[in-house]
């Protein structure tokens, strides 16, 4: 394979042009940097292990993807590259209610059920009580009891994003700016055409996140994925050091996690079928602000840093779509990573170069196949 364009450089897209260009392969990373490209926007909890929704194919994948990531990292930081926010912070697991505190064992059970089968970044599960949750999580509001695994993790995805893409430079790829679609020739993809600019590839990546079947559009493709809007809090701690506080989760929907020096992230909203509009709505900031206030009222004293709005590329059946596409088998798509695609994502884009290049693939990719049906295991995207 001598040249491959990838589209889009969302933490997808710059981990497979990063796995390409590190392989000596003539890569190109192409892309437009849409107003609610969802790596931006992303939290960044990588806690597979205590995931309650996803389908059973998600979590020999999400294995795989956590496994990747120390390595990565490392990598990473031989090049210059150590600024990705990567950090085992722990979790702690919020019963704020009768009922959620009686489900603890429950959930202790399963997370032991998981990490006995293989499931990483989980550790030593324990019971954690309200005081000793609190000096973990100072601003923390009343709780009935939570449970703490030690080995959940966080990262910072535009900063990951950043240092795969410099990464990739690094090693000698091209990152251009622009609208990419696709070239094809006697119903062949050829390359890739850039803002009308002609670039010849042996092979392409459509890494595009939520607007990827506007790409596909040409060729008679169409995948069920779409924009889920997430709209998420960044609030400034003052001189408060949060660097070292906990992931909060248990709370439905809604979590807490923190990043150094001072900033605490509350998120998010999951509006599915918001379509391609990426505006603050009243609503979604009262959500954000009422989780916040409710589960960590200390969080009051903060001072509102940024509101961050992205586009979750949501799948119908909640899993990515990774494979060759059908009847171009130099053309390998990598999307839908829906709401988990920082844990998954950089794994993801490594398999997406691995197929291009013919490398032996050892994670089972069947569930995730581009032409199958996804409606069969509808997922509402919560
Ligand atoms: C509020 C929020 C919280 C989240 N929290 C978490 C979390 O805690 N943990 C987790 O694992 N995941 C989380 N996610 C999900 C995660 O952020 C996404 O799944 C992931 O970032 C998707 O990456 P991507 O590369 O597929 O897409 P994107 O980051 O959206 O990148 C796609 C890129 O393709 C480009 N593009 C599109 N079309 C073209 C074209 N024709 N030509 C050139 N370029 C093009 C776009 O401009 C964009 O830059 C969260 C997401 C949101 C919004």
């Amino acid at each position: 394979m001598k040249r491959v364009v990838v589209i889009g450089g969302g933490v997808v897209g710059a981990s497979a042009a990063y796995h390409l260009a590190r392989n000596g392969v003539e890569t190109i990373l192409a892309d437009r940097r849409d107003a609610g490209h969802a790596t931006g926007a992303g939290a960044g909890i990588i806690s597979p292990g205590t995931s309650t929704r996803p389908l059973p194919a998600f979590f020999p994948f999400a294995r795989d993807a956590v496994d990747h990531y120390p390595d990565m990292v490392d990598r990473l930081a031989e090049i210059g590259q150590a600024s990705t926010g990567y950090e085992v912070a722990g979790e702690l697991i919020l019963a704020k209610t009768d009922e959620e505190f009686a489900n603890l064992p429950a959930l202790k059970a399963l997370y032991a059920e998981r990490r006995a089968g293989g499931m990483p970044n989980l550790g030593e599960v324990t019971d954690v009580d309200e005081a000793t949750a609190r000096q973990m999580f100072p601003t923390l509001g009343p709780i009935h009891g939570a449970l703490h695994v030690p080995e959940a993790a966080r990262v910072d995805g535009d900063s990951l994003r950043n240092a795969l893409v410099a990464g990739a430079k690094h090693h000698g790829a091209e990152i251009r700016y622009g609208a990419a679609s696709l070239r094809t020739e006697r119903d062949r993809v050829t390359g890739v055409d850039l803002d009308g600019v002609r670039i010849e590839a042996d092979g392409v990546i459509v890494a595009t996140g939520a607007w990827t079947n506007a790409l596909l559009d040409p060729i008679g493709l169409s995948v069920a994925v779409g924009p889920q809007r997430g709209q998420i809090l960044h609030i400034d701690m003052g001189d408060t050091d949060t660097s070292r506080w906990p992931i909060l989760g248990g709370t439905g929907e809604q979590y807490m996690l923190t990043f150094g020096p001072n900033r605490i992230v509350s998120g998010a909203t999951r509006e599915t079928g918001s379509g391609f509009d990426v505006r603050l709505t009243v609503g979604g900031l009262q959500l954000v602000f009422d989780h916040a206030m409710r589960v960590a009222p200390g969080v009051a004293q903060g001072t509102v840093k940024e509101i961050r709005i992205g586009l979750r590329p949501l799948s119908a059946d909640g899993l990515p779509y990774l494979g060759r596409v059908p009847g171009h088998d130099r053309l390998v798509l990598a999307t839908g990573h829906g709401p988990s695609g920082l844990q998954l994502g950089p794994y993801s884009g490594v398999i997406a170069a691995q197929l291009l290049l013919d490398e032996e693939v050892t994670t089972d990719l069947s569930a995730f196949a581009v032409d199958r049906d996804p409606r069969q295991n509808a997922y509402n995207g919560h």
